[in-house]
């Protein structure tokens, strides 16, 4: 044993992640294809079958306030996450256990409706809910575990992306953010007014939803395997993109190069970001929890993919010319390593 107290705060979640390898000093075993380092980890299981695990847990205070989160939201988006990193390998979700700490003050109807979201979403992504456990606890936490399965030449990883790739994203980026915004700019109004407080949320109504009931991209996953597409490299937004294309870019030994003015966002992000007088680019960048799917392939792979699935926003360059994004008005600025990281100090 040794008596020095570092804060995990001092070194922040990648770094303790580092120093958690380095104490499990795991053995190479020949059946395990990717581990820590990926968004889901891949075995062997026979033959060219994978099976793709991955365990995200929603923990009460930290991830979300049940306030703003009704039972049956939490349900669906603690199994959405955790299917969106299953997908995030190229490989389809098949089972799913749950853990659930549950602290006095959650009934046993509110454990019904949370039950019932997760239900709603296995059935949307074809899971089936195997097991898991109930414990008390001071907090209420969710830690699901799911399972996915693919062949091992489709796996798709974090490192292949290549010079010269096309960087795309699904869907639309910053929406889960400006949801967060709206929902902690009401608790504050609810605080300073009292119980006579209204709020109004119906204007907000796709970035709330974005924010507590994301939809991961199963289609889009089902999709490239009719068209016999499989992009190079593949990873989904938890932290933002500016996190997730740094990851891609350490892994696959690239660089990267991103177009804002392509960064797909929504009317309803426009507003919110108007609304706080911020900038909309900013919560693309930077805002996490949109669960699109973030990939690179080459030019000529492009016009295999569905147009309406996906938009290209930039390119995969040398290592040496590091990560950078070309602002709307033409400038090129170095795209900064930050994002939504566990244990960093509020400012
Ligand atoms: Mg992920």
């Amino acid at each position: 044993m040794n008596d020095t107290y570092t804060p995990i705060n001092e070194v922040g979640e990648f770094a303790l992640i580092d120093r958690m390898k380095a104490v499990l000093d795991a053995p190479e075993d020949a059946d395990v294809l990717a581990g820590i380092d990926d968004d889901a980890a891949v075995y062997r299981i026979d033959g060219d079958r994978v099976h793709v695990v991955t365990t995200d847990a929603l923990i009460e205070a930290v991830h979300f306030d049940r306030v703003f989160m009704p039972m049956e939201y939490l349900g669906f988006k603690a199994l959405s996450v955790n299917v969106s990193d299953v997908l995030a390998m190229n490989a389809l979700p098949r089972f799913a256990t749950i853990a659930l700490g549950l602290p006095d003050n959650v009934s046993v109807e509110m454990v019904e409706a949370l039950y019932r979201g997760l239900k709603h979403a296995a059935s949307a992504y074809d899971v089936t809910i195997v097991g898991g456990d109930t414990t008390a606890a001071r907090f209420l936490t969710l830690a699901v575990t799911v399972i996915g399965e693919a062949g091992e030449q489709n796996v798709v990883y974090r490192s292949g992306a290549q010079p010269g790739d096309v960087l795309c994203v699904t869907g639309d980026v910053g929406a889960a953010y400006a949801g967060l915004k709206v929902m902690l700019d009401q608790r504050r109004a609810m605080q300073d007014e009292g119980t006579a407080y209204q709020p109004n949320l119906e204007p907000f109504h796709y970035v709330i939803q974005r924010q507590l009931a994301p939809l991961a991209r199963l289609p889009i996953v089902q999709d490239w395997a009719a068209r016999a597409v499989r992009p190079h490299a593949l990873i989904d937004i938890s932290d933002g993109i500016a996190s997730e294309v740094h990851h891609l870019c350490t892994q696959s030994g690239c660089g990267a190069l991103i177009h804002a003015a392509t960064l797909p966002i929504a009317p309803e992000t426009h507003s919110v970001a108007d609304l706080f007088a911020e900038d909309v680019d900013t919560y693309a960048l930077f805002g996490g929890e949109d669960y699109e799917l973030l990939f690179t392939l080459p030019d000529d792979d492009l016009e295999k993919l569905d147009p309406e699935s996906f938009t290209a926003i930039g390119l995969m360059t040398e290592a040496s010319e590091g990560v950078s994004v070309q602002m709307p008005e033409g400038d090129i600025i170095p795209l900064p390593f930050t994002g939504y990281q566990h244990f960093e100090e509020e400012e």
